[in-house]
């Protein structure tokens, strides 16, 4: 027998939930203050999340005259619901950073001028330096260490969380902290794309359990393409390919990034679609697979030259990992609609920078690492003076956290259910009223059968119930959301709705559990430009 107590219990100021780019920006930012600093991670840190399985290009601009026009580009592309101080505070703080990440050792290239190409970050030798700092700035790290739910002290101020070791048998962990970051990703809803297995969010799900608003969620259908037997989708590559049926006809589609929609298209319709990347110059094909050499892997096996011979594609959902929706953000400093907590990356809303449309080809890796620094400092900020270890309450009706219950639906049921409502191109890439009545009808009914519990888990998967109950609050905000924007923008693809109107120009907020809940944003978005609105 152990006589180990039934729960480890730890003290810190900052914790932070996560573990990739936002979550070890926003640990390091909150250790350089000063503050002791803990990070739990679902996976191990450096090799968990979207970033580490593949990389980044980033949206970073040196200061002068291009930030500006920049900003005003992007308004244009983003449908007018971006925040143009966020915008520059975001490219202002991603270009230090950055140059604190090539201080620290990450090999940048160099152009043959000499000049430093840093708008590109390879995964894992970016998240292998992130973890090496966060662990020199004295942050513990505690990987394969989940968190199941947030606690609060009696005011309903967030001063901790709860969750479990999945290498010690499951062991339960409390944390007191005086604040907390969210940086638990974006929503894949385990559709199998790299690197997102651990992005089902969790974070979400804690943060709405203590009345946390959401926005942008109608933003969150992001799809990539990806050979049909393969998971990676590092879809740049196809800005180089021609489109065909599966007769060989070529398909009509634009040239370069856009092509991509186009085929897109003609996949939703349930047709096949082939790519071949003969538009790459000769030249360039051996730089292209050294920049990837992860999204020919797949095609090098399978005997295929992409440059000569047309392979089938198909369409992976994404979510919110490269779309746009998350956690409401109400101060500069990343806080939460709930007092003590902040989020960073893809569980913080990005349409404050990318509005309505993906942030996937390099917002979002800017985004990461600057709202991770504005929400660990924001954290340790917060975190100054308020008392440790007080009273710690749960969330007394947490969907999932309780024993399970023989009879109810196990956790591959509800996933299964989930993802029917939600990976099929025509219910998130093309959506119309009555496909989005119907999901939303299947998912409350999903949502109240699950309301006393799923079925039984060994207690080292325990997290587990919880990540599926995550992904159908995720779906249902989201179909609520799309509900809500009667019109067509940016990854909000409505069929029987084609056209943008100008009386959906602000954000939507959705939130609520049993009941879920729409609003306008009332604050409306800060624009450089007139004609963005246009
Ligand atoms: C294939 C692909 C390519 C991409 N390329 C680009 C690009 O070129 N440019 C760009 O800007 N964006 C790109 N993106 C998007 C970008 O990767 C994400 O925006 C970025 O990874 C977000 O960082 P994050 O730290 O918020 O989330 P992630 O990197 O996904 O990390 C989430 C972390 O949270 C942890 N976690 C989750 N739940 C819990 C829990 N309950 N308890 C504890 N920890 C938890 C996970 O283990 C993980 O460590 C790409 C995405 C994909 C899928």
């Amino acid at each position: 027998m152990s006589n180990l107590p039934d729960v480890d219990e730890l003290t810190t100021d900052v914790l932070v939930v996560g573990g990739g780019p936002a979550a070890t920006w926003a640990a390091i930012s909150a250790a350089e203050t000063g503050s002791q600093v803990t990070l739990v991670d679902k996976g191990f840190c450096g090799t968990s999340g979207a970033t580490a399985a593949g990389g980044n290009n980033l949206w970073l601009i040196p200061r002068g005259p291009r930030r500006e026009e920049s900003v005003r580009e992007s308004e244009v592309a983003a449908g007018g619901l971006t925040d143009s101080e966020w915008m520059f505070r975001v490219l202002a703080t991603s270009w230090d950073r950055i140059e604190l990440l090539a201080q620290w050792g990450y090999p940048f290239p160099s152009a043959p001028d000499g000049q430093p190409l840093r708008s590109s970050l390879q995964g894992p030798e970016y998240m292998r330096r992130m973890r090496r700092k966060a662990h020199r700035s004295g942050v513990r790290i505690l990987d394969h260490h989940p968190a199941l739910e947030l606690s609060t002290d009696a005011e309903g101020v967030v001063n901790g969380a709860r969750g479990i070791a999945r290498q010690d048998d499951g062991r339960p962990w409390q944390i007191s902290a005086g604040a907390v970051v969210l940086a638990t990703g974006g929503t894949a809803f385990l559709s199998g794309t790299f690197g997102t297995n651990v992005d089902t969010g969790d974070g979400l799900l804690m943060a709405a359990e203590l009345g946390a608003s959401l926005s942008g969620m109608e933003f969150s259908g992001a799809y990539a393409l990806a050979p049909e037997w393969g998971v990676h989708t590092k879809g740049r590559m196809l800005q180089w390919a021609s489109f065909y049926d599966e007769h060989g006809r070529p398909l009509a589609t634009e040239l370069g990034l856009g092509g991509r929609q186009d085929a897109q298209r003609v996949l939703t319709q349930g047709r096949r679609v082939f790519a071949r990347l003969d538009r790459a110059p000769l030249a360039m094909r051996q730089t292209m697979r050294d920049a990837q050499p992860n999204y020919f892997l797949p095609l090098d096996k399978a005997g295929i030259d992409p440059f000569t011979t047309a392979y089938p594609i198909r369409m992976i959902h994404e979510g919110s990992v490269r779309g746009t929706g998350g956690l409401r953000l109400i101060g500069p400093d990343c806080a939460t609609t709930v007092p003590g907590l902040f989020a960073a990356g893809d569980a913080a809303t990005r349409e404050l920078i990318t509005g309505a449309v993906s942030g996937g080809g390099s917002r979002n890796g800017s985004w990461a690492i600057a709202s991770g620094t504005f929400a660990g400092r924001g954290a340790a900020e917060f975190s100054r003076g308020r008392a440790r270890g007080a009273e710690h309450r749960g969330v007394a009706t947490g969907l999932g956290l309780g024993p399970g219950r023989a009879g109810a639906p196990t956790v591959e049921d509800v996933v299964r259910a989930t993802q029917s409502h939600v990976l099929p191109p025509l219910r998130s890439f093309l959506k119309t009223a009555d496909r989005l009545a119907e999901s939303a009808a299947a998912l409350d009914t999903l949502w109240r059968d699950v309301s006393e519990g799923l079925a039984p888990v060994p207690r080292r998967d325990s997290y587990k119930p919880r990540q599926a109950i995550a992904m159908i609050a995720a779906a249902r905000w989201t179909t609520a959301a799309s509900l809500a924007r009667t019109e067509s923008r940016g990854l909000h693809r409505r069929e029987d709705l084609p056209h943008r109107d100008h009386r959906y120009d602000h954000r939507i907020l959705v939130g609520g559990l049993d009941e879920v809940w729409t609003a306008a944003d009332p604050v409306l978005p800060r624009l450089v430009s007139s004609e963005s609105a246009a």
